[in-house]
């Protein structure tokens, strides 16, 4: 498939709207737009029903919305005209009974908006019915995840090849976002995390200005994003000077973890399974209290989309979702080390999508004289 079928996808969530005893639904998520019609600007919803696929937007996106989903009907409002006016025309004329909102996507201010001006059918909270849809991917979106992983994988070889020990946390964020845009990357898919010691031991830090010389261990979380909107997420430790033992243990603990993880991935396992297994090992290690959030998460247009590894997930693996199987161990005031990949349900087992070398020995940098 060289193009993504958004017909196809508009028509998979028509039938699940039968499902959520619904006739029609109001869809306000960007990406949720973005993945059933194309189209990458913001502020636009998509009306679909039995009759009516219309996007109603706004004047700044007339020519936008020609060039990327010229075939669906839009409905152009202006500035006196607003968002909660024009969904209720556009309700009126379809005769919808029963509008579901996206309840993750509606503000409670402009759900009481719609409430008041609605008159002619009845609000009905729905969730996640395109975010179910999006935890399959199609073989065009497996494309751009693929590009997506190597944007990265090009970019974190340029970091590692010009690491210096004189360099701040962002100097290597600017180092790795510059060099995936310079092979094609629109930009990173998310803020890349950069952390030495203490920082790395932050699961969720913002690259700052301690040098990569302040300690031994090197954390960075990154990907990239394509043309497409599709995103890549990877996490790789490097060790830039003198290893201590517990550091060695503690890389080798979470590799442990991950690989018997992502071992245990194919369709039919249930996702808190495998978050147990990699839980297990750093626990059977005595980190247990080390290792506070979920294994991995589903990625696509969104950087976190469904898909949940966790102790509490009810999800269970299918063919073609993409989701990171991310163990960490976090030694507060020291060190953190995540080790974390990209990885594909396949028919009959699991596809790494990622290839950065990740072996103990992989991780030591020396830097050159
Ligand atoms: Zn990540
Ligand atoms: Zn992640």
């Amino acid at each position: 498939m060289s193009s993504p079928n958004y017909v196809g996808r508009r028509n998979k969530l028509a039938k699940a709207l039968k499902e959520a005893g619904v006739d029609s639904i109001l869809v306000s998520g960007v990406s949720n737009v973005r993945y059933l019609t194309g189209f990458t600007g913001d502020s636009t919803w998509l009306f679909l029903s039995k009759t009516d696929t219309i996007l109603i937007s706004d004047s700044r996106y007339t020519t936008q919305l020609k060039n990327e989903c010229g075939e669906l009907k839009v409905d152009i409002r202006d500035a006196k005209r607003p968002m909660s006016v024009a969904v209720a025309d556009v309700v009126k004329k379809s005769k919808a009974r029963n509008v579901g909102f996206e309840s993750d996507h509606l503000t409670v201010a402009q759900h009481q908006n719609l409430s008041e001006k609605i008159e002619t059918a009845t609000l009905v909270p729905t969730s996640g019915l395109t975010e179910r849809l999006r935890e399959i991917k199609d073989s065009w979106e497996l494309e751009q995840i693929k590009e997506a992983v190597r944007l990265a994988e090009r970019g974190i070889a340029v970091v590692r090849s010009s690491l210096r020990p004189n360099q701040t946390e962002r100097d290597v964020r600017y180092t790795l976002e510059a060099a995936m845009r310079s092979f094609g990357a629109t930009g990173p898919g998310f803020e890349p995390i950069v952390g030495v010691g203490p920082t790395a031991a932050l699961p969720h830090a913002h690259a700052g200005d301690l040098l990569v010389s302040d300690s031994p261990v090197l954390l960075v979380d990154w990907g990239a994003e394509t043309r497409s909107g599709y995103r890549s997420d990877l996490t790789r430790v490097f060790f830039t000077g003198k290893i201590t033992k517990q550091m060695e243990t503690v890389y080798r603990t979470v590799l442990k973890a991950h690989q018997a993880a992502i071992a245990a991935i194919k369709p039919g396992v249930e996702c808190r399974v495998v978050d147990g297994i990699a839980r297990k090992i750093i626990a059977d290690a005595g980190f247990d209290k080390y290792f506070g959030h979920g294994l991995g998460h589903g990625f696509g247009l969104d950087i976190h989309e469904s898909v949940r590894m966790s102790p509490i997930s009810e999800q269970v693996f299918e063919t073609g979702m993409v989701v990171t199987v991310e163990p960490g161990i976090y030694l507060p005031g020291k060190f953190g080390v995540r080790i974390e990949d990209d990885i594909l349900v396949t028919n009959d087992g699991h596809e790494v999508l990622s290839s950065v070398p990740r072996e103990f020995d992989d991780a030591v940098v020396e830097f050159l004289a």
